[in-house]
C-alpha cells in the first residue's frame, strides 16, 4: 500500500503566483483593451550576449566531432569551469579551492536540495520575508510543524524579521537555531547585507555550530564596492557557511540553467569531522543528479572570460537602469521605495496603509501594472509590494508613466 509524503499537505497552498494569475485573468477579461505591464516576476528578458552565444555554440560543436565529444562529465562539474569559478572569487580576494565547487543546474535546485544533508530535527531560521523555496523545502522534508494561517508562520521555524528599522536585514536569532538561510542581495526586498551584519551571523554560527546557507544569486548586481558579494569575504565563514550562486541573473541563464554551490572542506557541524559535509553533498549530487549540460558549461566558461564578464556587466547595467527608472518614477509621486540600487528589485511601502493585495488590485486596475504582493514572501512582507526591474525598457517606461499619471494617491496617503 503506497502512501504519500504527508508533509506536502502541510504546505500553505502555493498561493502567490497562481493568485496573481487568477486576478490578472479576471481583470483582462473584463478589460480586454488594457495593455498589461508585468513587473511581477523575477525572470530575465534580454537576449544572451554574443560572446556567451559563441561559448554555447562551441559546446554544441564539440559534440559533433568524436575527438572532442564528451558524455557524462566530471562529477562536480567541468574542471575548467570550477577552476574558472575559483579564479573569479580569487579576483575578489576570496580563496576557494576548485574542489569545493559543485556545478549544478541552478541555485533554486541547490537551495532546495542542500537541506537534505542535515538532520531532521535541525531548527531552521529564515529571513521574513524570503524567497519561498527555503521554507517550502524544509516543510516537505518534515522540519516544520503546522502552518498557522492567522500568523502566516509554520511552527518550529524561526522567522527573522526584516523591517524598515533594521534596513531589511535581520539581527541574529535570540534562540539557538541550526540552519540559517540568508539571501543577499535579497529577493524580495532588494536589501544587501553589510559586512558587519554578515559578520554577526558568521560569529553566531561559529558559536552555535550552526550552518549558514547563503544565497548569493544577485551578487553581480552589487554596485557598491563596500558591500560583500560572497559570505567568504567574512573571516571564519569557510567553517560555517555554504554559498549558492547562479548564472541565471548574472548572465541571463534563467532558461539555460547553470549554477554552483560551494561547500568548503573546512565546514563542519556538531557531529561531523571537517570534510564530511562536503563529501555528503558530493554523495547527494552524484546519487540524485548527473551534472549540468556540457553545452551549458561551455557557456558558463564564456561568461567567466574577460569579454564575457564585460558583456554581463552591460546586461546587468541595463536592468539596473530599469531599476533607477522605476525608483525615480515612484519617488516622484511620493511613494516610499527601498532596494533597486544594488539589486534588481524595488520594495515599496504600500501607500495609505493598504494591504499588499489591496495595493495589487489598485495598481492593476488603475495603471495596468502587475507587481507582487509582499505578503506572499512571509508575514513581515505585509504592507509592502515588490516590483522587478527585469523587463524591456519600453515596458518599464510605460509602466512607470502609467503609475505616475494614473495611480490615485490622496495627499494624506503619501508617505
Ligand atoms: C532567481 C533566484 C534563484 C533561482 O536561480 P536558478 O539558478 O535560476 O535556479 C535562486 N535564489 C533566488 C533568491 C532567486 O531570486
Amino acid at each position: 500500500m503506497a502512501t504519500i509524503n504527508n508533509n506536502y499537505r502541510k504546505l500553505a497552498a502555493g498561493y502567490l503566483f497562481p493568485e496573481i494569475g487568477r486576478r490578472t485573468r479576471i481583470f483582462q477579461s473584463e478589460n480586454p483593451h488594457a495593455k498589461l505591464l508585468r513587473l511581477g516576476i523575477g525572470n530575465t528578458t534580454e537576449a544572451l550576449t554574443p560572446g556567451i552565444i559563441d561559448g554555447l555554440l562551441r559546446g554544441v560543436k564539440k559534440l559533433s566531432d568524436v575527438s572532442t565529444y564528451t558524455g557524462y562529465g566530471d562529477e562536480q562539474g567541468n574542471s575548467a569551469l570550477r577552476k574558472g569559478l575559483a579564479e573569479f572569487y580569487a579576483k575578489r580576494g576570496v580563496t576557494i579551492s576548485p574542489d569545493d565547487f559543485f556545478v549544478s543546474d541552478g541555485a533554486k535546485p541547490d537551495s532546495g536540495n542542500i537541506q537534505s544533508i542535515f538532520g531532521y530535527d535541525n531548527i531552521v531560521a529564515v529571513q521574513d520575508p524570503a524567497y519561498p523555496v527555503y521554507v517550502d523545502t524544509n516543510v516537505i522534508f518534515g522540519r516544520s510543524g503546522e502552518f498557522n494561517s492567522a500568523t502566516g508562520k509554520y511552527s518550529r521555524f524561526v522567522y527573522m524579521k526584516c523591517t524598515e528599522e533594521n534596513g531589511f536585514f535581520p539581527s541574529v536569532p535570540k534562540e539557538k537555531v541550526d540552519l540559517i538561510y540568508l539571501c543577499s542581495p535579497n529577493n524580495p526586498t532588494g536589501a544587501v547585507a553589510a559586512r558587519e551584519q554578515l559578520k554577526s551571523f558568521v560569529d553566531y554560527a561559529l558559536a552555535n555550530k550552526a550552518v549558514i546557507i547563503f544565497d548569493a544569486s544577485y551578487s553581480e548586481y552589487i554596485a557598491d564596492p563596500e558591500l560583500p558579494r560572497s559570505i567568504y569575504e567574512i573571516d571564519g565563514a569557510e567553517k560555517c557557511a555554504i554559498e549558492i550562486n547562479s548564472f541565471s541573473k548574472f548572465a541571463g541563464f534563467t532558461g539555460v540553467r547553470l549554477g554552483w554551490t560551494i561547500v568548503p572542506e573546512e565546514l563542519s557541524v556538531e557531529d561531523s569531522s571537517p570534510g564530511e559535509v562536503r563529501t555528503m553533498w558530493f554523495r547527494r549530487q552524484t546519487t540524485f543528479f548527473n551534472g549540468a549540460s556540457n553545452i551549458v558549461q561551455e557557456g558558463g566558461l564564456a561568461v567567466l572570460s574577460d569579454a564575457g564578464l564585460q558583456e554581463c556587466r552591460e546586461l546587468i547595467g541595463y536592468y539596473m537602469q530599469n531599476a533607477s527608472i522605476i525608483r525615480e518614477g515612484l519617488e516622484s509621486i511620493g511613494l516610499k521605495v527601498y532596494g533597486g540600487d544594488n539589486a534588481p528589485y524595488l520594495w515599496l511601502r504600500t501607500p495609505g496603509g493598504l494591504s499588499s493585495w489591496e495595493f495589487f488590485d489598485k495598481l492593476l486596475e488603475e495603471t495596468w501594472v502587475i507587481g507582487t504582493p509582499g505578503s506572499g514572501f512571509g508575514p513581515a512582507g505585509e504592507g509592502y509590494f515588490r516590483l522587478s526591474a527585469f523587463g524591456h525598457r519600453n515596458d518599464i517606461q510605460a509602466a512607470v508613466e502609467n503609475i505616475i499619471q494614473r495611480l490615485t494617491l490622496d495627499n494624506q496617503e503619501k508617505l
